[in-house]
């Protein structure tokens, strides 16, 4: 099964209004640089508002790429500019945003944010375990694995009747978005396990929700079965940085991963996949992590992030846990790199208060895991969550509802990114994964 997800959860762990306001949005963020430079910047037509443009601003509008910036500042400056989604992202671009001060990177991502979502909504996802346990994957992070002795008890796939309570319980607390997950590695010889989660598939549609998956490696005739089936995503973390990748997982490969994250986006079925903070990475590996997911021929339209929360028994059962900043830092950077996905506040969501959960929100995400159990594990419950929201003047998010987002400043992604040459390009397009597999410096 997919990594994260379940991993996650087993351990209490481990396991995407229109706001047309352009120069509200632009406006803040380039106040936020200006008060580093000195020289006066030019002015493009479309945010000319003043014509008073000249060094004595204390606020210069929209900026064209201005080489007296440092680097820095310019890439992130050209980052909360542009237009749509690209693919064509640099480990140093995505690491001089990942570096920018901390509350000046918040302050941005949050600015990208609100062009390209309504900033009010949070997705409210509900994960149920449909076969718990006694995987043969050796995920270090994972209470899941056959290979540690963390206690679990492995069981079956459950039945119909346990997935439709569930979900229906999900949906009346006001959960639009139902996940299932199963500890497996593939799906390799499950062909009546698969035939009776395509029915599960099919009932959870039919109820109005949207469904995700997380089952393992999927080839691709498995994956057109399940889109035919209706499934709306399919979870596949790729889990950290290709380098740090096999210090966490030695029984299938960072392209394993990416195969069937190829397989499924090839399909048309939308793709989750993110990773896990606090398997003793460094901050390289999640500039790496957010590389990869942002290189793939399209930007996954879930983009998951948890944080380890250790379970005795398995390898990284002793790990500390992260700095909450570094949480914050990715999440900021997921969301100002890759603008148009859902960045899910995943598992570890438990450990954090209101206030950091809060500052999750501000940087980007627009998604969490609520309910009375995530796979197995104590969840926020859904209670928790409406007071938590209704706090601080959010609301849940409709059912596919997500492609909220300025026409004005979004633009088209087919007009804007389909030129390979382009410094933006890419979302949306054909491009062959072959080839960007070539271009990122994976092998398959
Ligand atoms: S051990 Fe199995 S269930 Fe656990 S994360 Fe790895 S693949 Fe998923």
């Amino acid at each position: 099964m997919s990594a994260s997800l379940l991993a996650k959860s087993m351990a209490s762990l481990a396991l995407g209004v229109h706001r047309p306001r352009v120069q509200q949005a632009v406006l803040p963020t380039i106040a936020a640089i200006a008060p580093r430079r000195s020289a006066a910047v030019a002015v493009p037509d479309d945010h000319a508002t003043t014509g008073r443009q000249n060094q004595h601003q204390e606020r210069p509008l929209a900026p064209e790429i201005d080489n007296s910036l440092g680097n820095e500042e310019s890439v992130l400056q050209n980052a909360v500019r542009a237009r749509g989604p690209r693919n064509t992202w640099t480990r140093d671009e995505i690491a001089a945003i990942y570096d920018t001060p901390l509350m000046d990177l918040v302050y941005n991502a949050s600015t990208v944010h609100r062009r390209f979502h309504d900033s009010s909504q949070i997705q409210l996802c509900t994960l149920l375990s449909i076969k718990t346990g006694g995987c043969t994957e050796d995920c270090s992070y994972c209470a899941q694995s056959s290979r540690y002795d963390t206690g679990l008890k492995a069981s079956k796939l459950v039945t119909m009747g346990s997935v439709l309570k569930a979900a229906r319980m999900a949906r009346d607390n006001g959960s639009t978005r139902f996940c299932m997950g199963a500890a497996w590695r593939d799906m390799k010889g499950r062909k009546s396990n698969l035939r009776d989660i395509k029915e599960m598939i099919k009932e959870v549609r039919g109820m109005g929700m949207e469904v995700c998956v997380t089952l393992g490696m999927l080839d691709d005739a498995q994956a057109k079965e399940l889109k035919e089936a209706g499934l709306t995503a399919y979870n596949h973390n790729v889990d950290t940085s290709r380098e740090f990748y096999p210090s966490v997982i030695t029984t299938r490969s960072y392209d394993e991963r990416l195969n069937t994250i190829d397989n499924v986006s090839q399909a048309g079925i939308s793709v989750c996949s993110g990773g896990i903070l606090g398997l003793g990475e460094n901050k390289e590996d999640h500039v790496g992590l957010i590389y990869t997911l942002s290189t793939l021929p399209n930007h996954p339209e879930s983009v998951p992030i948890n944080t380890l929360v250790p379970i005795p028994g398995t390898p990284l059962g002793d790990n500390k846990p992260i700095e909450f900043k570094s949480v914050l830092r990715t999440i900021a950077t997921a969301r100002i790199v890759m603008p148009k996905s859902i960045v899910r506040l995943a598992a570890g969501r438990i450990t954090l208060s209101e206030e950091k959960q809060a500052m999750c929100f501000m940087a980007g995400a627009n998604a969490i895991f609520t309910g009375d159990k995530m796979l197995t594990t104590d969840c926020t419950s859904w209670d928790e969550d409406k007071d938590l929201l209704q706090g601080w003047g959010l609301r849940p998010m409709k059912s596919f509802e997500r492609e909220a987002v300025n026409p004005e400043m979004v633009g088209s992604d087919e007009t804007d990114l389909a030129n390979e040459t382009s410094p933006v390009a890419l979302f949306g397009t054909e491009k062959s994964f072959e080839q960007l597999k070539r271009n990122t410096g994976t092998s398959v």
